[in-house]
């Protein structure tokens, strides 16, 4: 018989019908549902990513489709700049935009199962619309007061939705 299994669960120690239990210590001591003690958790690793708000004159935000693996894949999402980039020469190689201003917003911490994501937001305001290298199909300039079914990662949603508060209060 499996006490572990059946009669010795963790929330419900069935100590009444159980033949070990005048040398169970737990028994013993008032304490059955203390045992076993939660494992501690594990601290997750935390990963670095900065991401683009990116608006032109309009209010439109650029928005890039995920490539297929990885993080939020085949989703549509704030371009992530690497950390190791210059944010306008990026913007202006990649996107053809002109940093006129680069600003950081409010940190932002998603916690995934494998580790948690820092996310630095940065608001790029740029003077025109151009697309130099990405496919239209994988890019959008996208309207946050009218914003539609499209599918997005609940923290692009959110610092989507944090920016447009912003800006309908200025
Ligand atoms: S007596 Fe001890 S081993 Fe038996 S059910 Fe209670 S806690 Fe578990």
């Amino acid at each position: 018989m499996d006490l572990g299994a059946t009669l010795c669960t963790r929330h419900r120690p069935g100590c009444t019908h159980c033949p070990l239990r005048q040398d169970c210590r737990a028994y013993l001591q008032g304490r059955p549902a203390d045992f076993p003690a939660a494992r501690p958790r594990k601290a997750l690793p935390v990963r670095q990513a900065r991401l683009l708000l990116i608006s032109n004159h309009d209010g439109a935000i650029l928005l890039e489709r995920r490539p297929p693996a990885g993080i939020w894949g085949g989703l549509w999402s704030l371009p992530e700049c690497p950390g190791a980039e210059d944010v306008a020469a990026w913007c202006a190689r990649r996107y053809g935009c002109h940093a006129l201003r680069i600003t950081p917003g409010k940190a932002l911490r998603h916690t995934f199962s494998h580790f948690h994501l820092d996310i630095t937001p940065l608001h790029v305001r740029a003077d025109h619309k151009t697309n130099t290298i990405m496919e239209p199909s994988e890019i959008v300039w996208y309207n946050t007061s009218a914003p539609d079914e499209r599918g997005m990662a609940a923290p692009v949603r959110q610092l989507l939705a944090e920016w447009r508060a912003v800006v309908d209060i200025n």
